[in-house]
C-alpha cells in the first residue's frame, strides 16, 4: 500500500510510479485544464505508438527472413521508423504528464 502523492491516503494506484488515487485524478484533471489535455495527449499518442506495433508485428515474427532490399523488406523498415517515432512523441508525452503532475502536486501541498 502507496500514499497518494495528492492527498496522502493509502491507495494501490500508481500512475508512472507516481503513488496516486483516482479522486486526486479526476479532481487534478478537472481543475487543471493543462494536466487534462497531456493526459488527452497520452492517450492519442499512446493510440498510435500501438497501432504502429500492431502493424509492424507481423514482420517481427520470430523465424521471418526476407531478403533486404524486398519490398517487404523496405515496408518493415518504414513501419519500424513509424513505430519508433510513435514510441519516442509517446514516451514525450508521459515524461511532460509526470513532470507536470509533480510540479502541480507540490504546489498544491505547499499551499
Ligand atoms: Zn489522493
Amino acid at each position: 500500500m502507496a500514499i497518494c502523492a495528492g492527498c496522502g491516503i493509502d491507495t494501490e494506484l500508481h500512475e508512472l510510479g507516481v503513488p496516486i488515487c483516482t479522486s486526486c485524478i479526476s479532481k487534478r484533471e478537472s481543475s487543471n485544464p493543462l494536466l487534462a489535455d497531456l493526459s488527452l495527449e497520452i492517450t492519442h499518442t499512446r493510440d498510435l505508438y500501438f497501432k504502429a506495433m500492431r502493424a509492424l508485428a507481423p514482420f517481427q515474427a520470430p523465424g521471418e527472413r526476407r531478403p533486404n532490399g524486398s519490398r517487404h523488406g523496405s515496408e518493415a523498415m518504414r513501419l519500424e521508423d513509424r513505430a519508433k517515432i510513435a514510441g519516442e512523441k509517446y514516451w514525450e508525452a508521459l515524461r511532460c504528464y509526470v513532470e507536470t503532475l509533480r510540479r502541480e502536486t507540490g504546489k498544491s501541498r505547499s499551499a
